[in-house]
């Protein structure tokens, strides 16, 4: 059986899962695909993962429950993982709004392997960018428990990078991620 080293040297990349967390709004797709575009450009292949993708098709049974965040999430891990396993750094956007979950991915994935980016930006702004009109729509009662209105936002405590999206451009934080995260790919 081929090895996770032999596919990562066929690739000439050592493979992570990049772990996106925010509130809605925050960043997560946008910085997932310009880095996703940056890291090709620069020879290296990934895999995105996003909640709208998975939660329509992969986990189109799970709802919002603690329970059900809970095995959307560990799903989540256990794809990234067969991805990590292929070579193929796997880039996530995902909310996880609690540190139990975000520990939990962390834990299935393994510590070596995870590498967390908060995307920290206030409600407000985030509220105000309503980029699918979803805080509106929890404003006026049609989500329950969406993050950061009817539930909360856990600020994580131990991410391995933190990117104000609020006070940088989109180029100037891909330029943060790029640094972290291209001497932890390079073979
Ligand atoms: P999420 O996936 O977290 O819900 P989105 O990426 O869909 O968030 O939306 C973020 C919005 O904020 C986009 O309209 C994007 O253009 C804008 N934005 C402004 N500055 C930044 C930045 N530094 N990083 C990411 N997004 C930013």
């Amino acid at each position: 059986m081929l090895s996770r080293s032999q596919k990562e040297m066929f690739l000439n990349q050592k493979s992570i899962v990049i772990w996106l967390t925010g509130l809605s709004g925050s960043g997560k797709t946008t910085i997932s695909e310009n880095l996703s575009t940056a890291l090709f450009e620069k020879g290296f292949l990934t895999q995105s993962l996003d909640g709208d993708q998975i939660r329509n098709g992969l986990n189109n049974n799970l709802g919002f429950s603690e329970e059900d965040r809970t095995e959307n999430i560990r799903r989540i891990a256990e794809i990234s993982k067969l991805f990590i396993n292929s070579g193929i750094i796997c880039i996530n956007s995902f909310i996880s709004p609690t540190e139990k979950i975000r520990m939990l991915a962390k834990e299935i994935i393994g510590e070596k392997d995870y590498f967390e980016i908060y995307l920290d930006a206030p409600l407000e702004v985030c509220e105000k960018r309503d980029v699918k009109g979803l805080y509106k729509a929890a404003r006026e009662g049609k989500i329950k428990n969406f993050t950061g209105i009817g539930s909360e936002y856990e600020k994580p405590l131990k991410s391995n990078l933190i990117i104000k999206t609020a006070e940088l451009s989109i180029e100037k934080s891909i330029e943060k991620c790029l640094n972290q995260i291209i001497p932890l790919i390079n073979l």
